[in-house]
């Protein structure tokens, strides 16, 4: 498969996905506008953790969530979301 070149004329400008690190079409989410998937992975606009930043996919989603609740004092060691965010989570990528 091609191996696409990412540049700021094909649209690769610095922005990412917050839980896999893949970089995505558009600026990077502390500019405030929209990032886009890659083309090869249907070029759609990218999702925004409840959290802040970018993410590719519901597991991205699911543990940059989860790594910035780790992160949060008194929220130490927890292995997974709890409601109401992990239906939110779940939520934004049906369909
Ligand atoms: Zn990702």
């Amino acid at each position: 498969m091609r191996q696409e070149t990412r540049t700021p004329e094909n649209g690769y400008h610095g922005a990412e996905c917050r839980g896999c690190g893949k970089a995505l079409r558009g600026h990077p989410y502390y500019m405030g506008k929209p990032a886009y998937l890659p083309l090869d992975e249907g070029g759609g606009q990218a999702k925004v953790n409840h959290y802040g930043g970018f993410v590719c996919s519901y597991s991205c989603d699911y543990r940059a969530a989860l790594r910035l609740e780790q992160d949060m004092p008194g929220h130490g060691g927890q292995a997974r979301l709890t409601p109401p965010l992990s239906t939110q989570i779940a939520r934004r990528w049906e369909s």
